[in-house]
């Protein structure tokens, strides 16, 4: 086995009436991750060391400084950006000290420019999230492979998002082979077929809801059919 299978959150998760069970875990463990990253606690050594190189996206630093939490993110904050000044000037200095190239009609390659991903695109909190997100979309093979009450609910569950959809049927052919993995990979595909035909039909529905012809008609399953429409194509925000 490759790692700890925690099935308990993936089942809960399973259970949950909504449009992907994955982006139910994923948002679970987002706002658990924000806690744990602002809630007071003495971070590991090692943690801080991490936090203070990586730093956090736009939207993790966002949702970190609602609330009252503000000293504690302004400290980290204030951390990050004097490290990151410190990695801009090593990286100036690295560019200062490549070698002048060819004379003036030189055919050489020009140099790559300046790449700074590696230091605007860094979050602790993304790192974290996706590997656990890697670690459920595992377990959910796992148990779709050991536990036939398992595949009973993934069947008549409401499908994914698209983005997990995906994930899901990559990650197949990591435990499952042969006419197993078919099995799969079939009961995968019908599941979401068959729910975004019947999402089609209620977004379709609330569409025409603002005729005044069907004003008063019942809404059905169609009252937050956009909002779930966007969580299926695009996922959960
Ligand atoms: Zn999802
Ligand atoms: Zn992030």
């Amino acid at each position: 086995m490759r790692q700890h299978i925690d099935t308990i959150p993936v089942w809960d998760a399973f259970k949950t009436d909504c449009e992907c069970p994955l982006c139910e875990l994923r948002q679970t463990n987002e706002e658990n991750y924000v806690v744990s990253f602002t809630g007071g606690s003495v971070m590991e050594p090692d943690v801080r060391v991490e936090v203070n190189t990586k730093g956090f996206c736009a939207r993790h630093f966002k949702m970190m400084m609602v609330g009252d939490k503000r000293l504690g993110v302004a400290l980290m904050a204030h951390t990050y950006l004097k490290q990151t000044m410190a990695r801009l000037g090593e990286s100036r200095m690295a560019v200062q000290n490549v070698p002048a190239r060819g004379g003036l009609f030189s055919r050489k390659a020009p140099a790559a420019g300046v790449d700074l991903s590696p230091i605007t695109d860094s979050c602790i909190l993304c790192d974290r999230l996706n590997a656990t997100m890697d670690r459920y979309v595992y377990t959910t093979v796992y148990l779709w492979k050991k536990d036939g009450s398992f595949r009973s609910t993934l069947a008549s569950s409401k499908g994914f998002c698209l983005k997990h959809y995906g994930e899901l049927l990559k990650a197949g052919p990591e435990q499952l082979n042969g006419q197993e993995l078919k099995q799969y990979t079939d009961m995968l595909n019908d599941v979401e077929m068959k729910n975004l035909a019947r999402l089609e039909g209620e977004i379709e529905w609330f569409t025409l809801k603002f005729d005044h012809k069907n004003a008063d008609k019942p809404w059905g399953n169609s009252r937050d059919a956009l909002p779930r429409t966007v969580l299926k194509l695009r996922g959960k925000e």
